[in-house]
């Protein structure tokens, strides 16, 4: 039987996109690509998630390999960023829904620090029982210890959770601790159905 159904942050309940976001900056379409790609998709980006450096940091890295130019706007976009993730519409009352239904709800996310600025302005964490966040544990999906940890942490068996994503990878390191999942491709009405499927 599910009890606890356990969220994705990224393109599940929030829209990840990265060109997007830096498209709210400037309309240079070089500065677009470089920075999309040297913020948001190199070394330091993960690093952040794991909790391993701080922004100060990640800025110094990032500044190595953009032009000069580029500095005051990466600087710009690496602190208030998380202003353009916005939510999946079409999530929430999916997500209200199973809250309704009495299901205990989390979040697992692989996520920097920045995220306890950012996550109670969307009202879907707000109907959260709990969260893990990578860069709080140093552990990063599909890592099976973080799994672990949001197990231990609730005190969840692995059998009465069920956990959506949309990496396939990280849907796979849940099912090696034995907790059933979806790889959501956007459409939030195969959850409520994934889910009843196993009542
Ligand atoms: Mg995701």
């Amino acid at each position: 039987m599910i009890k606890n159904i356990i969220f994705d942050m990224g393109n599940v309940i929030l829209d990840y996109k990265p060109e997007k976001m830096t498209r709210c900056y400037t309309d240079d379409e070089e500065a677009v690509k470089i920075l999309t790609h040297e913020l948001f998709s190199n070394k330091e980006w993960i690093l952040l998630d794991e909790g391993l450096i701080d922004e100060s940091q990640a800025y110094k890295g990032i500044c190595k390999r953009i032009p000069e130019r580029l500095y005051p706007l990466c600087a710009e976009i690496l602190m208030t960023w998380h202003e353009h993730f916005l939510p999946i519409e079409s999530t929430y009352p999916v997500v209200k829904e199973l809250k309704d239904r009495g299901y205990k709800l989390y979040t697992l996310t692989n996520a920097a620090e920045r995220f306890r600025v950012y996550y109670l302005n969307n009202p879907a964490f707000e109907l959260m029982d709990g969260f893990v966040v990578s860069a709080e544990e140093k552990l990063l999906k599909p890592d099976r210890r973080i799994y672990q940890v949001l197990l231990d942490r609730y005190n969840l068996k692995a059998e009465e959770c069920f956990f959506i994503d949309d990496s396939a990878a990280n849907i796979e390191g849940a099912a090696k601790l034995g907790i059933r999942g979806l790889v959501f491709d956007g459409d939030p009405t195969k959850i409520l159905d994934a889910v009843a499927s196993l009542e």
